[in-house]
């Protein structure tokens, strides 16, 4: 598998430059490999080569690759997750990315409560809403967080975003600075019982628009990976 260490060793150089670029420590942006659709043996490759944190976006893929793989990976749910299925990812990932229903937080709450743990969330946004359905509308934000913060089970650790689907390298970047302004704007209010530590946005396509703007953690796949012969979603 020498095309993955290449890969995830230009990935590293690139987000190296880029944060050096920017000013920023590159220490301080984490990667999220996103291993959806390829099996486990190429994850432990990557594993092997110095991945520590796996992104899915499908609870039974995760759920079967978590048991699969060495205990010490920091395992994200990255995609829209569904009620019914929370119990089989809250209390067993380091962090879901996708929280955007108070629905879905009383549902991951519930869980999290009886298994006695704090399950860690990012509060996913909406920056494209033309584009896409997932995700609290920008607006919405602050009374989304009232709710979520009174939710004994659940931790909010930041903000997600998926970038719009184009190459108009403007607008993707227009909606990144918008994010990280939210971001900033939410952390200086220093609201109780919400903490703003991670920004996630930034794949693929995107990751070095996001670095520059502000993401400190960035969700990588088809970088890694190579492309997926379906798209998951
Ligand atoms: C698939 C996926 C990614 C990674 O996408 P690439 O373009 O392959 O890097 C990141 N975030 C989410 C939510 C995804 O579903």
């Amino acid at each position: 598998m020498e095309n993955l260490r290449n890969n995830i060793e230009n990935l590293k150089n690139k987000v190296n430059d880029c944060a050096i670029q920017a000013g920023r420590n590159p220490d301080d942006i984490k990667i999220v490999a996103v291993g959806k659709t390829f099996p486990v043996e190429v994850l432990q490759e990557a594993h092997l080569n110095g991945i520590n944190t796996f992104g899915e976006n499908k609870v039974q893929e995760l759920v079967e690759k978590m048991s699969l793989m060495s205990k010490d990976i920091e395992w994200h749910m990255i995609g829209h997750l569904q009620k019914n299925k929370v119990k089989y990812v809250a209390g067993s990932v380091a962090l879901i990315h996708s929280l955007d229903s108070v629905e879905l937080a009383e549902e991951i709450n519930k869980a999290a409560c009886k298994k006695n743990c704090i399950q860690n969330v990012l509060v996913q946004i909406n920056i494209s809403e033309e584009e896409t359905k997932f995700g609290i509308p920008v607006l919405s934000v602050y009374g989304f967080l009232d709710k979520v913060a009174v939710l004994p089970g659940i931790r909010v650790k930041g903000l997600m975003a998926i970038g719009p689907h184009t190459n108009d390298v403007v607008n993707i970047r227009e909606r990144f600075k918008k994010m990280h302004s939210l971001y900033i704007d939410i952390k200086q209010k220093k609201l109780d019982n919400i903490d703003m530590d991670i920004l996630s946005m930034g794949m693929s396509n995107d990751f070095e628009i996001a670095i520059q703007e502000g993401a400190n953690m960035i969700r990588i796949g088809s970088a890694i990976f190579g492309k997926r012969s379906y798209v998951a979603q």
